[in-house]
């Protein structure tokens, strides 16, 4: 195991503590999710073993193989990327967690695979529709949709700062849609937010799942 994946992790962790500490919130109430893509099932093991114990993943295509590398591990799968709906089945497998809810059609398909998912809905902080999320005038009626089937578990939103925002600003948004979905689901009170470059200002507004991938992972491998 490299020992700069140790110290990159240890740094990231405390960074966290100190930016609980700073928000008067306690550890506990933030879970560091390690996204892993673009990095072998090896480093996932090595996470593992530092006593990393949820990673994230954006395609199904790399995170699959790597999943089925790995199910020795204590491990807890979230998937964080755009999921197309014939893919659903398929993630459920090994993802216990999906972040990237934003439409109908993907809760339909979440729904018939029958088996316990825990689901953020994804708001899309930018003024470009194409971007991944729901609008945010979407977003209480996408919560209802989910609230309709008993397989589901609404834990709450996710979102990504835009470029060109102050983090803090965004995060702002993103405690007040925390708010608005739960007025239709008071128990969805999770907000996954921040990022390598952004997760102390989204503990600052009340995150409760990181998602951090190069602070702690290093820089995408180099191809061959
Ligand atoms: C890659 C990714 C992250 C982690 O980003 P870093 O800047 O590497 O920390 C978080 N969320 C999503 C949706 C991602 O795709």
């Amino acid at each position: 195991m490299t020992t700069e994946l140790a110290e990159r992790y240890a740094r990231v962790e405390s960074a966290v503590a100190e930016a609980c500490r700073v928000a008067s919130r306690p550890r506990g109430d933030v879970t560091l999710i390690v996204v892993t893509k673009f990095h072998p099932a090896s480093l996932i093991r090595d996470l593992a073993a530092l006593g990393v114990r949820d990673v994230g993943e954006n395609r199904h295509q790399d995170a699959a193989p790597k999943a089925a590398l790995l199910t020795d591990l204590p491990l807890t799968w979230h998937f964080v990327g755009q999921l197309q709906s014939n893919k659903a089945r398929a993630v459920a497998e090994y993802a216990r967690v999906i972040h990237s809810v934003d439409r109908d059609s993907l809760v339909t398909a979440l729904a018939r695979v029958e088996r316990p998912l825990d689901v953020f809905l994804e708001v899309n902080l930018t003024d470009d529709p194409g971007r991944g999320g729901v609008e945010p005038s979407g977003l209480v009626a996408l919560a209802e949709r989910v609230l309709e089937h008993p397989s589901l578990t609404l834990r709450g939103v996710m979102a990504v700062a835009p470029v060109g925002e102050q983090p803090r600003a965004a995060f702002a948004r993103v405690r007040e849609l925390s708010n608005l979905v739960r007025t239709v689901a008071p128990t969805a009170t999770d907000i996954s937010a921040g990022m390598s470059g952004d997760f102390a200002e989204a503990i600052a507004e009340g995150a409760t799942h990181l998602r951090i991938g190069a602070a702690i992972t290093g820089n995408r491998p180099v191809g061959p």
